[in-house]
């Protein structure tokens, strides 16, 4: 059966006198061969009719296939029951590509008319991985919230029983402010990743003197300083960024924050700002603690993800700082660096254009 045979282009072509109706086919054809999702046409004995790039690409039909029976090259067996099935008001079908093993593929089939059909298939890979993240995303702010509910929920539970004594009524109350203030950091983080991550770079950067923002930084996380930390705040250069002043200081205060947490009592941190050459300055945060493996490296700024859970919620971490500050990087230009090792300590450290150089 040709093309021309089918129903549809027949009242295409009525409705058209011939010239422009070679065009018109011309650019459909285009237009077929541009697409991204892939078509292949079947006649009612299921032959291939026509099939556009796409779907030569995503089922690894060759040009020969082209007259032969469809199932003859695509051993998909539950395709081939869709295939055949019946088209009208059909859920897509979702199938591991027959040539590649890591990608999923989508298929719908659709009626052009008695006697042939079209099949649509896209593949859905990234769709999937996508969906796949967003759920384990979910799984993972629950998982994260019930630990301290469970825990106040306890409390309250003792608090409330009248054979409780008042003494142990007022201890519990203290005990609360700990998951409570968990709870909230948490919620902070997931509101201000999700922002970041959903909010365009506003237009109105301003001007940042990077050296007042660290020192301002710093006030924030004295409260996290045990007696023996020290924290050095080494700016060599007064050079200025356009940025996001808040933004910035989130970058800040989880990086410096994150240096005082992984460091054994009497931590020795040092935050610098300097001269990187070529209208750059680095920030960097460095400590002398834990450090960190190096098959960890890659994935410590993926949300949730940590090297010991135990550690880190121990240590009040939600998770989440990592993220964070890779995507304020990525607003700004610039990506986080890390160099660590086991026992050693860490260097976090990133490179920002200049006032000059952002202007040029
Ligand atoms: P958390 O809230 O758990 O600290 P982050 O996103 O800030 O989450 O960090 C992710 C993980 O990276 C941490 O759980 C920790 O394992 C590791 N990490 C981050 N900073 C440091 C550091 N300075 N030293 C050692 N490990 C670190």
């Amino acid at each position: 059966m040709k093309l021309t045979d089918i129903e549809p282009f027949k009242q295409i072509k009525k409705r058209f006198n011939r010239r422009n109706f070679k065009k018109r086919l011309v650019k459909l054809e285009l237009f077929t061969e541009v697409i991204p999702d892939g078509v292949v046409l079947l006649d009612e004995r299921y032959l291939i009719v026509a099939a556009n790039d796409s779907a030569q690409r995503l089922l690894g039909l060759p040009d020969s296939a082209i007259g032969e029976p469809f199932e003859d090259h695509v051993k998909v067996p539950r395709l081939r029951n869709y295939m055949r099935g019946e088209a009208a008001n059909k859920e897509p079908l979702e199938f591991t590509s027959p040539i590649q093993k890591d990608s999923v593929l989508e298929s719908r089939v659709f009626d052009v008319d008695q006697k042939s059909r079209a099949m649509i298939i896209r593949d859905i890979t990234t769709l999937n991985r996508l969906l796949t993240m967003r759920q384990s995303f979910v799984a993972n702010v629950s998982h994260e919230l019930r630990t301290p509910l469970t825990v106040v929920k306890g409390y309250l539970e003792a608090m409330t029983d009248p054979e409780s004594s008042d003494d142990l009524r007022l201890g519990l109350i203290e005990k609360l402010v700990a998951p409570v203030a968990r709870m909230e950091s948490l919620v902070q983080d997931l509101l201000l990743l999700t922002r970041l991550e959903s909010n365009p770079v506003p237009p109105d950067m301003h001007e940042v003197d990077m050296a007042s923002l660290i020192r301002n930084s710093n006030h924030e996380v004295q409260g996290l300083l045990r007696k023996k930390d020290t924290l050095t705040i080494d700016c060599k250069t007064d050079k200025k960024i356009l940025g996001l002043p808040k933004e910035l200081h989130s970058v800040c205060v989880n990086l410096i924050s994150n240096a005082i947490r992984y460091s054994p009592d009497g931590a020795e941190i040092v935050v610098s700002w300097e001269d990187a050459g070529d209208d750059k300055a680095r920030l960097s945060v460095k400590d002398h603690g834990l450090g960190i493996a190096k098959e960890h490296l890659d994935r410590i700024t993926e949300r949730f993800y940590r090297v010991d859970m135990q550690e880190s919620r121990g240590r009040g971490g939600t998770g989440l700082g990592l993220a964070i500050v890779k995507h304020v990087l990525r607003r700004h230009n610039s990506e986080l660096k890390v160099e660590s090792e086991i026992n050693q300590g860490s260097l976090f450290f990133c490179e920002f254009e200049t006032v000059e150089r952002s202007l040029r």
